[in-house]
């Protein structure tokens, strides 16, 4: 199994960093070695986000969009050549690719992803009226 891993932009640096965590870990940036905060365990990691202190989180697929639109671009461009047919088929190719996408958790307010973790069977996709709540406290 992969080891759990946080990743975020450093709030000091602004640099992007996917740090492997443990029980009791304390988490500093690895390019400005700034301190982003501690673990206390991971069993009870999304009690509260061990950086922000928010109490909410959403799930996401851990790739960027753009790939998906792009595939579907794809099969939108060949349309023409392939009589409709390359529709459903790269419809199929980005459906595949996204089951194969691990998923991650994302903090609602530092944007922190959270990898390899168990999470609470609760938990789900973004929703956007949340997501307002939190746009003035993210950058
Ligand atoms: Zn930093
Ligand atoms: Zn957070």
């Amino acid at each position: 199994m992969k080891s759990a891993a946080i990743a975020q932009h450093c709030p000091l640096c602004q640099q992007f960093s996917q740090i492997d965590i443990a029980d009791g870990q304390e988490v500093c940036c690895p390019h400005c070695t700034g301190r982003w905060g501690k673990i206390e365990t991971l069993e009870n990691i999304f009690d509260r986000c061990p950086f922000c202190e928010c109490r909410q989180f959403y799930l996401s697929k851990d790739f960027n969009q753009f790939l998906g639109c792009l595939i579907m671009l794809l099969g939108i461009v060949f349309v023409p050549w392939t009589y409709g047919l390359s529709l459903p088929v790269f419809a199929v190719v980005d459906w595949a690719l996204y089951q194969r996408i691990p998923t991650i958790v994302n903090c609602y307010r530092c944007g922190c992803e959270f990898r390899n973790l168990k999470y609470p069977k609760d938990f789900k996709a973004f929703m956007h009226h949340i997501g307002l709540k939190y746009d003035k406290d993210r950058k």
